[in-house]
C-alpha cells in the first residue's frame, strides 16, 4: 500500500462526494439535508422530498396513528 494509492482514493471519494452533494437538497417536510426527489404537491406546487417524506406522502398515514387527546362521546 503506497501513499500515492491512498491519495488517489482520496481524490475519488471527494469526487463521489462531490457529486452526490451536488444531488442533495433540503427535504420541504422535515428540514434535513438528503438526496430528494421531485414531489408535485396538490398538483400545484413542487417540492423536494427525501425518500422516507416521499413515503409518507404517498401513503397517506391511517388515522389509528392520531393522538386520543380528545375522545369524541359516542
Ligand atoms: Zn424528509
Amino acid at each position: 500500500m503506497t501513499k500515492l494509492t491512498q491519495e488517489e482514493n482520496w481524490l475519488e471519494m471527494r469526487e463521489n462526494v462531490r457529486r452526490v452533494v451536488d444531488s442533495l437538497d433540503v427535504c420541504w417536510r422535515c428540514q434535513r439535508v438528503a438526496e430528494c426527489q421531485k414531489f408535485i404537491l396538490g398538483n400545484l406546487v413542487l417540492v423536494w422530498l427525501c425518500a422516507g417524506c416521499m413515503e409518507e406522502m404517498e401513503q397517506p398515514q391511517p388515522p389509528r396513528l392520531r393522538r386520543r387527546s380528545r375522545v369524541p362521546a359516542v
